[in-house]
């Protein structure tokens, strides 16, 4: 039987690297994307995989988008709530617009994936559910009191979904990411990239297949012990 699963942001960055993995692991998958039209057609291009466009942060969009893809797949076994965005500034500077965009794509964003998904996956007794939270949100960081607090408050909502889905043969982790190379991160000036390096005690970025052969492992049957679990691949740089 082939499995479905549905990658919020699955179409750059390491969401693309997780939409690849779960293909390769014979998955049918759909990956999401906000509105770079160009990446999205090159990713479907070079991969085979059917790309979607819908703003997570908007409840309606999301309902829309996700019955499209399971009119066209089947119904979601596992979603992979990746999207998410940085709007960083020091506290004193964050304007009201940076908190909220933040909170709405991070927080909002992933009740706004798996809700419409979650009764599904009750009736038919059987789900995966895996968050893509960061290291930020376990241990706060300077100019991200935005971005921290929606990465923790992904960690309530997993422990919470673990004990609501548990009888329901449905489980639900998320995974904390340190530095990942992707174009974002390699997009950092030298200088100032090498100081992040110098702080991660295992010497390098995380490459973005490390964080989707995680989610690889959590989205299999071999995973189903593991429940509201939060998985830290950050090269030692935190132990939480
Ligand atoms: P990228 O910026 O490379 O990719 C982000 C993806 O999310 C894109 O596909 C983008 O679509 C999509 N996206 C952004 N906003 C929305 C939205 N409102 N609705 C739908 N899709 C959206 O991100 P990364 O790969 O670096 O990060 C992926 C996840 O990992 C994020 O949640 C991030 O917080 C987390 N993370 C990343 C780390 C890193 O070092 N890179 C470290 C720790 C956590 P489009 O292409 O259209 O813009």
């Amino acid at each position: 039987m082939t499995r479905t699963a549905l990658v919020t942001g699955g179409s750059r960055g390491i969401g693309a690297a997780i939409s690849k993995a779960l293909k390769a692991e014979g998955y049918d998958v759909a990956a999401t994307y906000a509105g770079n039209d160009e990446a999205a057609a090159s990713f479907t291009e070079e991969t085979g995989i059917k790309t979607y466009k819908w703003d997570v942060a908007n409840y309606d969009s999301s309902k829309e988008g996700i019955a499209q893809v399971e009119g066209d797949l089947g119904p979601i076994d596992v979603v992979v709530a990746n999207a998410g965005i940085t709007r960083d500034a020091p506290f004193h500077k964050m304007t009201p617009e940076q908190w909220q965009q933040v909170i709405d794509t991070n927080l909002t964003g992933v009740f706004n994936t798996v809700h419409p998904i979650w009764p599904g996956m009750r009736e038919r007794k059987f789900g995966r559910v895996i968050v893509i939270s960061s290291l930020n949100g376990q241990k706060g960081q300077f100019a991200q009191t935005n971005y921290a607090a929606t990465k923790a408050g992904d960690i309530g909502i997993v422990r919470s979904l673990a004990q609501e889905g548990a009888r329901a043969g449905i489980t639900a982790n998320a995974i904390c990411p340190g530095y990942v190379a992707t174009e974002m991160v390699k997009a950092i000036p030298e200088k100032v990239r090498d100081a992040i390096v110098s702080q991660i005690p295992v010497g390098r970025l995380g490459e973005p297949e490390e964080i989707a052969r995680c989610v690889t492992f959590l989205a299999s049957d071999d995973a189903g012990f593991i429940n509201g679990s939060t998985i830290s691949a950050n090269g030692a740089q935190f132990f939480g």
